[in-house]
């Protein structure tokens, strides 16, 4: 039985593929977050790349990824899909379970597939300097080592709850190079707006992208870099699903069913896109896809489709997508990649359609099958992948059940070595699980902006 699946590095994909050329939908336009009128290329142009606001509105299938980005993708690129052997065993399942491994990547994640690009376009235009926000410190450090390779200058607001709980992510973009602030902070208006109101914030990944964006507004050699939800990161995000089309053809499968973790959605739409892309151009039907989110934050699954905000201070293009309010303050979960009030747009219009069912987990129920993953696969995962684990073997156990041989494919977006605080609470009991009252949710949606309504 093949246990590893590698491409050569002339097997890596030529174009991104863009799901908006394929949706069952049209998608709703994004809006101005000061006027609610449609976001013009005019609107995104001092806070983004151009390149990167020209994807952003693209509507064609394909998109040449450029050779200077591709070289770069070969560090760690093609990444590898495994076939799951011992945790298959270990369930007694009749099931095939692949996953794609994006932990191979200097930053340890999914997250530099979309870094990269975003340096490379804004390198090309002259910028000096991006500002991002970062949850767990995944995409602070993807944004860090991308910089590095193109010599930008990167400046990251680091949710506070994070910062304290994984300073080795922080040392790490301080080692390509970064500054890195715990946020909320001092310095920008948004941050100290949140600490008046609470020194002892904890911080949001919302928060963080409001003091980004004010930042970058408010210099000339800045633009801003964002990690998940945009159009144009899913779109890079899907050399992923491509490689992994490849990889299952030459071990002769397709998923019948494709599993990940959902935090904006960026790393699961790299890997499903490329295969609802078959099921939209009907090349293919009956493939079922899961998003897997935390009880502590389930946008797709108790959120409301609705048009808001990126971020707590109301800065971003409102969007339309499944939300629970910008205001909505997530739980300190250790899944900080998932701790994000709202979904890409994308991925609202095909769970819209039933194209996408979400899926929810308590803490205890994602570090049940972590640590299950580790002693079988080997793989010390993020919390954010053990999400996606955990509904991989229910999604075995189910096929046990059926005494199907479905075959699963999954995405484990990154490892876990930064994670072992987690790991460590989980295995001493001491793990909490958190899950938002309905009138939480409630309250939180009254911050939804007053647009007209998408449902
Ligand atoms: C950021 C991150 C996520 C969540 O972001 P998506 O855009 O939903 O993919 C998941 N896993 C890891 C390891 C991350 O760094």
């Amino acid at each position: 039985m093949v246990k590893q699946i590698v491409l050569s590095q002339h097997d890596m994909p030529e174009s991104w593929y863009n799901i908006v050329a394929d949706l069952p939908s049209a998608m709703p336009p994004q809006l101005h977050p000061e006027t609610l009128e449609p976001m013009t290329r005019e609107d995104m142009l001092p806070l983004l790349p151009a390149g990167i606001v020209d994807q952003e509105f693209a509507t064609e299938r394909w998109i040449e990824i450029p050779d200077r980005v591709r070289e770069l993708y070969q560090i760690w690129r093609p990444s590898p899909l495994y076939r799951a052997t011992s945790l298959e065993k270990a369930l007694g399942t009749p099931a095939k379970i692949f996953f794609k491994y994006e932990g191979v990547s200097p930053a340890g994640s999914h997250k530099p597939n979309t870094a990269i690009p975003q340096a490379y376009y804004a390198a090309q235009e002259g910028v000096k300097r991006l500002t991002s926000e970062t949850g767990a410190g995944q995409w602070g450090s993807a944004l860090a080592f991308a910089c590095a390779q193109f010599g930008l200058e990167a400046t990251v607001y680091m949710v506070r709850a994070s910062y304290n709980q994984k300073p080795y992510r922080k040392m790490l973009m301080a080692t390509w190079g970064a500054t890195v602030h715990s946020s909320p902070t001092e310095l920008t208006e948004a941050g100290r707006k949140i600490l008046a109101e609470d020194p002892n914030s904890n911080g949001s990944i919302g928060i963080a992208i409001s003091e980004a964006v004010q930042d970058a507004m408010s210099r000339e050699d800045t633009k801003f870099a964002l990690g998940s939800i945009s159009n144009n990161v899913l779109l890079h995000q899907t050399v992923i699903g491509l490689e992994a089309k490849k990889q299952l053809e030459i071990a002769g499968e397709y998923p019948d069913v494709v599993i990940g973790c959902v935090g904006g959605g960026s790393g699961y739409a790299g890997l499903a896109y490329p295969f609802l892309y078959d099921q939209l151009s009907g090349k293919r039907t009956g493939t079922k896809f899961y998003a897997v989110e935390p009880e502590a934050c389930p946008s797709l699954s108790r959120g409301q489709y609705a048009y808001d905000y990126p971020d707590t201070a109301s800065l971003g293009p409102v969007l339309p997508m499944y939300t629970l309010g910008h205001t909505f303050m997530p739980a300190p979960i250790h899944a900080g990649g998932l701790r994000h009030h709202g979904s890409s747009p994308t991925m609202g219009v095909l769970a819209q359609h039933g194209l996408i069912t979400p899926r929810t987990y308590s803490q205890n129920q994602i570090f049940d099958a972590a640590v299950q993953f580790a002693r079988t696969e080997g793989f010390v995962i993020a919390p954010e992948s053990a999400h996606s684990i955990r509904g991989v073997v229910d999604e075995a156990l189910a096929a046990k059940e059926a005494g199907e041989a479905r075959t699963i494919l999954m995405h484990v977006s990154g490892h876990g070595h930064f994670d072992m605080a987690a790991y460590d609470a989980y295995l001493a009991g001491r793990l909490e699980d958190f899950e938002p009252t309905e009138s939480e949710i409630s309250t939180a949606l009254e911050s939804l902006p007053d647009t007209k309504s998408l449902v």
